[in-house]
């Protein structure tokens, strides 16, 4: 494995950032003003793009403008050889002993109180079930655990076509749903607030590449730009009522948070793992070629309103048994043509152990295990005010390829207007 690559940034260098120069993730910001740029994180900082595309300190060659945009899109929609280009571009320029150092450095903007918006247009969004863990546990708790794994499970990652429209930036508030609602007990459903709301801890996968046709796990691979955090907020209570037959709906569709830095594949590359070993032979479109899993370790917290957090819950990206290339590959066997911009998430990540359960309904075991948190305050499912924050890492030795952080607060459902009441 490479060590950490130096960098005249000072702040890059420790090994406690997310940003080092192994990393330059991709993200979209501004300033507190109208203005919007296109950057690079490095340490403390970000490399302004879209101002060094101006003053042409940054030229491609392309004879078009990628960074004036206010969004990825324009580089996601080049390819490959053009991200690998912008990359050297961006390792050259900030790493130690540069003779462009007094150039550069003037475009570099503090990181600390910039807001960050959507680093690309999300087109389609489609949610997995790649998690074994997770899937046995939801499935032990809603059928018992006799019926826990769907008889498919073993031989299709599992999903199901969410809404695009639905994801927003980490830092945007969430409002708790209302919904069509029935208990066990319950003769007949009502419509009411969310009782059972909740986080899903899961990666997301942004398709770069086109497909026309069904594409290999190899090509697939290749057809990713890069990883965020993904926070698939979750109506349990929703869920249950109406999953049967066609899956989730309502329940998944209020909202889905990523976090804001577009890690590339390229700065993953050494953290590469392999899918676990399958329970039953994988049919062969569906054989990984190679290691297509990371190893990114993953935790999530909670904080009450004015409350310090508790993290709740620490996993790894490798427990995945499907990988999103995988997932891609499958995607694209019914003929369904996938785009730049599209949005795959893993699916819940849940370890072996109890502390390593990637929701509240696995963490609190439907509602039955209330989890304690540093404040004093209980927890089965979550509150209002309450913020859950992701963060995540791939480790080397003396550096990290960090997420930054995925966050979102709850905020109380929307009062019932009075002709949607009984
Ligand atoms: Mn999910």
């Amino acid at each position: 494995m490479t060590g950490l690559k130096r960098s005249w940034v000072d702040s890059a260098n420790s090994a406690e950032t997310d940003f080092p120069l192994n990393n330059l993730p991709y993200g979209v910001y501004d300033k507190g003003d109208e203005e919007v740029f296109c950057g690079v994180a490095i340490g403390d900082y970000i490399l302004n793009l879209t101002k060094l595309e101006e003053d042409q300190v940054l030229d491609l060659g392309l004879g078009v403008s990628l960074f004036g945009w206010g969004t990825f899109d324009p580089l996601i929609d080049e390819g490959q050889q053009v991200w690998d280009q912008l990359r050297t571009w961006c390792e050259t320029v900030l790493k130690e002993g540069s003779p462009v150092e007094k150039t550069i450095a003037p475009y570099l903007d503090a990181r600390e109180g910039v807001r960050m918006h959507m680093p690309f247009e999300v087109v389609e969004y489609t949610d997995f079930y790649a998690g074994k863990n997770h899937a046995f546990n939801v499935g032990t708790m809603f059928r018992g655990p006799e019926n826990a794994l769907p008889p498919n499970w073993l031989s299709i990652p599992i999903g199901y076509n969410g809404r695009a429209s639905s994801v927003v930036i980490s830092g945007t508030d969430v409002t708790r749903p209302n919904g069509q609602l029935k208990g066990p007990d319950d003769e007949l459903p009502h419509f009411g607030p969310c009782a059972r709301w909740d986080f899903e801890l899961e990666m997301g996968a942004i398709v770069g590449k086109p497909s026309e046709g069904m594409v290999s796990v190899k090509e697939a691979d290749d057809m990713i730009f890069g990883y965020v955090l993904l926070n698939d907020w979750s109506a349990r209570d929703i869920q249950a009522w109406e999953y049967q037959p066609l899956g989730p709906f309502q329940a998944k569709a209020t909202a889905t948070t990523i976090s804001p830095w577009i890690v590339t594949k390229a700065a993953l590359e050494p953290f590469r793992t392999s899918t676990p070993e399958g329970e039953r032979p994988l049919l062969p479109y569906l054989k990984e070629p190679g290691p297509m899993l990371y190893d990114i370790d993953l935790e999530v917290s909670v904080a009450p309103e004015g409350k310090p957090e508790t993290v709740v819950t620490r996993t790894n990206y490798k427990e995945m048994y499907y990988s999103a290339a995988q997932q891609l590959a499958h995607h694209t066997t019914s003929g369904c043509p996938m785009r730049p911009g599209d949005l795959l998430g893993s699916g819940t990540i849940s370890g072996e152990t109890k502390e390593s359960r990637g929701s509240m309904l696995e963490l609190s075991w439907g509602g039955k295990e209330p989890l304690t948190l540093d404040s004093g305050e209980t927890r089965t499912f979550l509150e209002d005010g309450d913020t859950v924050t992701f963060r995540g890492a791939a480790k080397g030795n003396d550096y990290k390829i960090g997420f930054g952080e995925c966050v979102g607060k709850t905020l109380p459902a929307a009062e019932i207007p009075d002709w949607a009441k009984e």
